[in-house]
């Protein structure tokens, strides 16, 4: 039998959940008494550690600083009607995050230091799950470079954290989005697969233009034409027209969402046609003059399902009436049933936090 992974605990002197109230907490802005530290070195993985939450300590010559090796993950622990803590699909992500690893030439995590460090710590700040309809404690994994010197090479030396945050609620307002075709989020053989930081980093100018025209997000297309949609900012995207769903097929510039294949197995049970192929918008605006474009959604562990009530291609609106649609909002009600214990968990999604 392989031997139970050792996770030395320092709890801290003074907790700060009396003072927080967990109700309407804004999304990342308050963390848990506690976080899980491991460091990587001599190539392996040391002691990990869980702590009291504060700051880290290191040298501005801190390779991630410079040169962006540093990947993340995004997940969510919640508790059921009765009360039982679980965390959605914990497995999917530990797999992307050894994905984005390799991508960026760092070590793999292996999954009992992921897991098992991820349950743990959310056993000890327990506490700290919302016990609230759309509330949640957002879990967040990442690891980064920490070898101090300058210089463009993999560094020999790394992190990794996981932090815990409560949050919500989160009520995905149907959103107005903004078809991109100026800049690129990704293009095949980059890194539009990972969950690494860069990706963000170059996306910001876009949000901040679409913003300024008064939309929520953009919709970026690919990196030759700009005609072939792909996702959202942190949402994969699903488009319903006549009886089928149609999401862009994943060809290495789109983040393979967990959301993503959720939503998919759901919309098939419930008798969907789902396609996972290239979406050119042509077909999109072609559907929507033929009053056939039904729905369109993007999926994301952070929201879950947010509709799109308008979107813009070239100063073309295409709007949605958000409040006749039946297809997504039932897959919306049936993920919060099988995450509230209220409808079976069939495809063992739930995680349980209790050993
Ligand atoms: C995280 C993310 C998603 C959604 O992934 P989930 O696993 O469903 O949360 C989609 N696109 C991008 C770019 C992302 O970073």
């Amino acid at each position: 039998m392989e031997a139970v992974i050792d996770i030395k605990v320092i709890k801290t002197e003074k907790s700060k959940l009396p003072g927080t109230s967990l109700e309407n907490l804004p999304f990342g802005k308050v963390f848990t008494d506690h976080m899980l530290e491991v460091e990587y070195k001599d190539g392996q993985w040391q002691q990990p550690v869980i702590k009291p939450f504060g700051p880290i300590s290191m040298l501005p010559t801190n390779a991630t600083l410079h040169y962006g090796q540093t990947i993340f993950e995004g997940i969510k622990a919640y508790r059921t009607v009765s009360g039982e803590p679980y965390i959605f699909r914990p497995f999917d992500n530990f797999h992307r995050f050894n994905i984005s690893a390799a991508r960026m030439m760092m070590p793999e995590i292996p999954e009992e230091l992921f897991i098992e460090g991820m349950r743990k710590l959310v056993e000890v700040d327990l506490d700290w799950i919302p016990n609230k309809p759309d509330h949640s404690l957002y879990i967040r994994p990442f690891m980064f470079a920490t070898d101090e010197a300058i210089g463009v090479r993999p560094s020999s030396t790394y992190s990794f954290y996981i932090l815990l945050s409560p949050t919500g609620p989160y009520y995905s307002k149907p959103c107005r989005i903004y078809v991109e075709e100026k800049y690129t989020r990704a293009a095949p053989g980059g890194i539009g697969f990972a969950k690494s930081g860069g990706n963000y980093a170059s996306s910001l100018l876009a949000f901040a233009e679409a913003q300024a025209k008064g939309f929520d997000q953009v919709l970026w297309t690919d990196a030759f034409e700009h005609k072939y949609v792909q996702e959202m900012g942190t949402m994969n995207v699903f488009f319903i027209i006549g009886n089928t769903a149609i999401t862009p097929n994943l060809e290495g510039s789109i983040l393979e969402g967990v959301t993503r294949s959720t939503v998919i197995t759901l919309l098939q049970e419930q008798g969907l046609k789902v396609e996972e192929r290239p979406l050119h918008i042509d077909e999109i605006i072609a559907a929507h003059k033929a009053g056939t474009l039904k729905e369109a959604f993007g999926t994301g562990t952070a929201a879950t399902i947010t509709p799109i009530k308008e979107l813009n291609y070239k100063g073309y609106e295409m709007l949605l009436d958000t409040d006749k649609w039946t297809i997504s909002p039932e897959v919306k009600r049936r993920l919060d049933a099988i995450r509230e214990g209220r409808e079976a968990d069939v495809h063992q999604w739930m995680f349980p936090v209790k050993g």
